[in-house]
């Protein structure tokens, strides 16, 4: 095929990256998800589009379900519905036997309206309306306080309803890995977390059935899970002895990383981050040999999100056109942008070819479509010369971009799922003027 002219500079071509571990050719064209040809999904589903693999999602949740009930009698995971809350995704963990985790009324009853019990439904976050926590109390779901103006919006709700609320308390601390993440939660170290145990134990309409925490997210180090649940054991330690109060759980939020590569990163995340093993072994072994009876030890809730779902999520899209920018440096711009990629903005995602093409690569710059400056996909990527109508798919995309997308400039892409048979189906549809002018009202005088 006759490749088209481009003005010509002076640029030194590699085939293959080098660096001290050797040559990593990372450039091989990816031309099907689970079997499904990339410029099939393309031709039927439009292009850009979000492709998961249930297949994927399925063996990722296994996974790290074995990786802890190997290694500790009671485990119970429950889906963070912010990570990805579509309902198909939300659907495959509660089949797999997760709970929900939620973080607002619109979470809560989403997770409801997919057939979650009340009683497994946790309920997280600083943003919990009075109403929402009415509803909550009524429906005997886990209700994770965060700060005492909550504590005390729940015992006035109890008090005037007369119901009783299950509920835990989220528990921050120094786990050695700065900043703390303080804001949510009452501090262990400076004793409110204490506090807010008494306030609980004291108030009649209150329930203290667990400890909760969620120390970060991507975090790299296990020592920090160790730290965090040896503290979370002191506490309900403590709730067993001081107050006759025995905890039924203890919950270690979310977290663990995914093999993505973080920006700035020397190394590939898949050669340096630590494994689900890695973390189960940490935290298990923690509580395993704090010294609880065997019938005082705590069911062991996680609340993992992106560990669970990024690898299995692709996003295919397109090379709009090729320029040389004013320091002769190559640009592509796709057909997606940081629009519906929010992650680009702290991975440096993985971007594979989806045909054959040419052996050389050079580096390049991927903006987005969007008339923004800051809409970069990459600011330097070795790629082979891709040219208009390419394809690509860019990897490592399911957590977190199908909730923060935003609608800007362009609509929303389709969302596919391949299931384990190998057929696609589309679990959310395009968007379309009509769908965004849905929610305008234009006033009588404008009309
Ligand atoms: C977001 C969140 C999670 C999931 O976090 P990941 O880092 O994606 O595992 C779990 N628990 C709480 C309370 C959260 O806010």
């Amino acid at each position: 095929m006759k490749q088209k002219y481009e003005r010509p500079t002076i640029k030194k071509m590699n085939t293959g990256l080098m660096n001290k571990f050797g040559t990593r050719t990372d450039f091989d064209p990816v031309k099907d998800i689970d079997g499904v040809p990339v410029k099939n999904l393309i031709a039927e589903y439009g292009s850009p589009v979000f492709v998961l693999s249930e297949k994927q999602v399925r063996r990722n949740y296994q996974s790290a379900v074995r990786s802890f009930k190997t290694r500790y009698p009671k485990v119970q995971f429950a889906w963070s519905y912010k990570t990805n809350y579509l309902n198909a995704i939300c659907k495959i963990f509660h089949q797999e036997g997760s709970w929900a985790e939620v973080v607002s009324g619109f979470e809560y009853h989403k997770a409801l309206g997919n057939g979650v019990q009340g009683n497994q439904i946790i309920f997280n976050g600083p943003d919990k309306k009075e109403a929402d926590l009415v509803f909550a109390i009524e429906n005997h779901s886990l209700i994770h306080i965060d700060h005492f103006d909550e504590l005390y919006l729940l015992i006035r709700i109890c008090e005037q309803n007369n119901k009783k609320a299950k509920v835990a308390i989220r528990v921050n601390f120094d786990t050695g890995v700065y900043p703390i993440w303080d804001r949510f939660g009452f501090n262990y170290e400076n004793g409110q977390a204490w506090t807010a145990i008494n306030k609980i134990a004291s108030a009649k309409n209150l329930e203290l059935i667990g400890l909760h925490c969620h120390i970060g997210t991507f975090m790299l180090s296990t020592s920090a899970y160790s730290v965090a649940s040896k503290k979370l054991c002191d506490l309900a330690k403590r709730c067993k002895v001081e107050l006759q109060n025995p905890i039924e759980y203890i919950d270690l939020g979310g977290g663990f990383p995914s093999t993505n590569t973080l920006k700035g990163a020397y190394l590939p995340g898949i050669d340096t981050v630590p494994s689900v093993e890695d973390f189960a072994e940490a935290i298990t072994s923690t509580i395993l040999d704090f010294g609880f009876t065997s019938d005082e030890l705590p069911t062991l809730i996680l609340e993992s999100g992106r560990v669970l779902i990024d690898d299995a999520g692709y996003l295919l899209g397109s090379v709009i056109a090729n320029k040389r920018l004013s320091d002769g440096r190559r640009a592509t711009i796709m057909d997606f942008g940081i629009n519906i990629l929010f992650t680009s903005n702290w991975y440096d995602h993985k971007i594979s070819p989806a045909q054959e093409g040419s052996q050389y690569t050079e580096e390049t710059v991927l903006f987005g479509p969007l008339c923004m400056n800051i809409d970069v996909v990459r600011e330097s990527i070795n790629l082979p010369l891709l040219e208009t109508g390419d394809q690509v798919v860019v990897h490592k995309v399911g957590a977190y971009n199908m909730t923060q997308w935003m609608q800007f400039i362009n609509m929303r892409p389709a969302v596919v799922l391949i299931d384990q048979n190998g057929q696609s189906h589309q679990i959310r549809k395009p968007e379309t003027l009509e769908y965004l002018e849905m929610m305008e009202q234009i006033p009588e005088h404008l009309k």
